[in-house]
């Protein structure tokens, strides 16, 4: 197994019911170690440039309106297959749908309001920790 790193976004419905110590739990629970982690205020244009990929989707503004409603907290996560694993312990994007154990099924409320993002493959990976983390402040 390869040692990756992903995006994590603890998102502004779970910073807002201070759910970030719960959901860092889960994350270290599951073998993934946070080497880089910093709490702030989306802009909207940073918003819009971050999901740019969904762009022409129906939900794109509100989607964008919901992150930056109120701070998040941006990590980056280390450890054996840390995308693929890190998408195990989030659960399906409709907690509706999640699995019991997983951080949507838990806390998440909709949706929209999910809890968490995480990036969704290698490239996305190196896209997604770039936009938010330059090389000192990430500390495996
Ligand atoms: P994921 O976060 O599981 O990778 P997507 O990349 O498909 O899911 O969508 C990005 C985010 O957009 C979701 O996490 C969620 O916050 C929001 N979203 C997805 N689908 C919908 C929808 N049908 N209505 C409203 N918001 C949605
Ligand atoms: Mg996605």
């Amino acid at each position: 197994m390869a040692v990756e790193r992903t995006l994590s976004i603890i998102k502004p419905d779970a910073t807002q019911r201070n759910l970030t110590g719960k959901i860092n739990s889960y994350i270290e629970a599951a073998g993934l170690r946070i080497v880089a982690q910093k709490r702030i205020h989306l802009t909207r244009p940073q918003a819009e440039a971050f999901y740019a990929v969904h762009k022409e989707r129906s939900f794109f503004g509100e989607l964008v309106d919901f992150m930056i409603s109120g701070p998040v907290v941006v990590q980056i996560l280390e450890g054996d297959n840390a995308i693929t694993r890190y998408r195990e312990v989030m659960g399906a994007t409709n907690p509706a749908n999640a699995a019991d154990g997983t951080i949507r099924k838990d806390f998440a409320i909709d949706v929209q309001n999910n809890s968490v993002h995480g990036s969704d493959a290698p490239e996305t990976a190196a896209v997604e920790t770039a936009f938010f983390f330059s090389g000192v402040e990430i500390v495996g």
